[in-house]
């Protein structure tokens, strides 16, 4: 059974180990059910950074929608330390490209939201929300409103407010997509940070292979649809990890190896993209 969390506990008392097997999602059209996620396996080590890596519309986001529990898969199982994952729950974070925050809640209210709604006192949980706010650069701004802030901000509290419940896992989707590049670099950090001071499982989509590279102990990378594994590599640079390690010879082989990877991928999902919309291909 998951374990209930008790107030002021972190959210995450298990162990973080996610158990993928043959799962298979598929969506409804007007043609029948069609396979996004065909056959996917994946086992995550607790406290083991995992990034998924594969071409748009390979069925990413599907697979980790299943994991948190929001998506119900066609066959095939999920499970979370040996239980089967049957919806939603506070052991397992998820951030998305776009965080949306409560917005009639200042930036303070929105963070400790989660804590609150364990009970944990008010002063331990503005504490620890004042924290987090803190670990995402963004101390000074507790009482302003979501509005005030700039899209980034917005993310990073966002960020914050997943964070401050001490997940044991966290799903994270493409979640510094939208932010310009100075601020991506400081949350691939703190990101691995926390990782390695918390203990956490990360399960992390990305499109981006240098991100991929940087953050994964581990990159998983799926074919073009429906998503399948193509193949996991192990990263050749054990961590901790930093920008500097793109000038290493074997982050280099890597790096091309999982490039070639991925642009069969790529040209497969534009011949199937190409295909949809019944465009001929040209020779060559
Ligand atoms: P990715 O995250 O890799 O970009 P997705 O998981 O979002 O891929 O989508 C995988 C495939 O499933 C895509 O072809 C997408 O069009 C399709 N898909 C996603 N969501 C739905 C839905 N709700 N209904 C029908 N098809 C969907």
């Amino acid at each position: 059974m998951m374990t209930k969390t008790l107030p002021g506990q972190p959210a995450g008392n298990g162990q973080g180990r996610i158990d993928a097997r043959n799962l298979t999602v598929q969506y409804p059209s007007p043609h029948g059910p069609v396979k996004a996620v065909d056959s996917f396996n994946l086992m995550v080590e607790p406290g083991e950074f995992v990034c998924l890596l594969g071409p748009s519309g390979c069925g990413k986001s599907t697979i980790l929608n299943v994991i948190a529990g929001f998506l119900r898969a066609s066959s095939g199982s999920v499970q979370l330390d040996g239980e089967p994952i049957v919806g939603a729950g506070q052991e397992r974070g998820v951030v998305f490209q776009r965080y949306v925050l409560f917005p009639w809640l200042n930036v303070l209210q929105n963070v400790e939201y989660g804590l609150k709604v364990r009970g944990v006192d008010k002063k331990t949980r503005q504490e620890k929300a004042r924290e987090y706010l803190q670990l995402v650069g963004l101390a000074g701004f507790e009482r302003k409103y979501p509005k005030q802030l700039s899209g980034g901000m917005q993310q990073r509290v966002g960020i914050a407010r997943v964070l401050v419940n001490q997940p044991k896992v966290m799903l994270m989707d493409e979640p510094f997509g939208a932010l310009d590049s100075q601020t991506r670099y400081m949350m691939q950090e703190l990101t691995l940070q926390v990782s390695r001071k918390d203990g956490t499982t990360i399960l992390f989509v990305t499109h981006d292979l240098d991100e991929a590279l940087l953050l994964g102990d581990r990159i998983c990378v799926i074919t073009a649809y429906p998503g399948r594994v193509k193949e996991i590599i192990t990263n050749p640079i054990a961590g901790p990890r930093t920008p500097d390690i793109v000038s290493r010879p074997e982050f280099v082989d890597t790096r091309r190896r999982i490039y070639e990877m991925l642009r069969d991928e790529i040209r497969l999902s534009f011949d199937q993209e190409a295909q949809k919309l019944g465009v001929q291909k040209m020779a060559g």
